[in-house]
């Protein structure tokens, strides 16, 4: 199987977007992943997978704290500001949560610590406890078959 196909049949599954955020010698530092998923209740534990090539990986190992922020459906810009996709640099504004910076106006976010990182091929799963979360209101942004979309309710 050529990559692709394996991309291509993954995009059939559709995410959310989040954005990683960690902070090192007053560099904030940010990057777009669905790879995102929920993993433990009793711990409260999340991970995200990142490609080892990322500068984020050497930032988290660094750092051993993340952020994430879910974006809402207006934030496709600040997706594709933190995924490298567009021109120029962006000045993109951050709260500060927990020490963490995260994403102004996101539908949630989560400070978490490290407490346990996998290799698996050339990705990393970095497996963190949340410290806290801080939830607003509205709707997702989706990514679903390579492009950016927005969630429709059943009635
Ligand atoms: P860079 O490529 O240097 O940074 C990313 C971008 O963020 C740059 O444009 C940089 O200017 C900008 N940026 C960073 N910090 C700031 C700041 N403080 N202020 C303003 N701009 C800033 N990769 C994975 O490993 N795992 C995933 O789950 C994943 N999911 C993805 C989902 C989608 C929908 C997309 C489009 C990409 C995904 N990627 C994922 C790819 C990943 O987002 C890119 O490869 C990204 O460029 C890697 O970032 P980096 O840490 O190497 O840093
Ligand atoms: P795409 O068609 O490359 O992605 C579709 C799906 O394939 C993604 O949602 C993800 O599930 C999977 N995928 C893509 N690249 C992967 C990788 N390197 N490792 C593991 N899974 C991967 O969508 P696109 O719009 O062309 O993506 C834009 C860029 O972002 C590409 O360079 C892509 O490689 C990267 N990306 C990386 C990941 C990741 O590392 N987990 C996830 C999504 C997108």
């Amino acid at each position: 199987m050529d990559d692709r196909q394996f991309r291509n049949a993954m995009s059939m599954f559709a995410t959310g977007i989040s954005v990683i955020t960690t902070t090192l010698d007053y560099d904030v530092h940010g990057m777009t992943a669905n790879a995102f998923m929920s993993v433990s209740l009793n711990p409260k534990l999340v991970l995200v997978s990142i490609g080892e090539r990322a500068k984020m990986h050497h930032y988290i190992q660094t750092t051993g704290r993340y952020a994430v922020s879910f974006l809402a459906e207006d934030q496709r810009e600040i997706s594709m500001t933190f995924a490298g996709q567009m021109e120029g640099q962006r000045s993109v504004e951050f709260d500060w949560f927990n020490g963490l910076p995260v994403i102004r106006d996101a539908l949630a976010a989560i400070s978490c610590d490290v407490v346990d990182a996998h290799k698996a091929g050339d990705h990393t799963l970095f497996i963190a406890e949340v410290s806290d979360v801080r939830l607003a209101t509205g709707q997702p942004l989706l990514f679903y078959q390579g492009k950016y979309s927005r969630a429709h309710a059943f009635a």
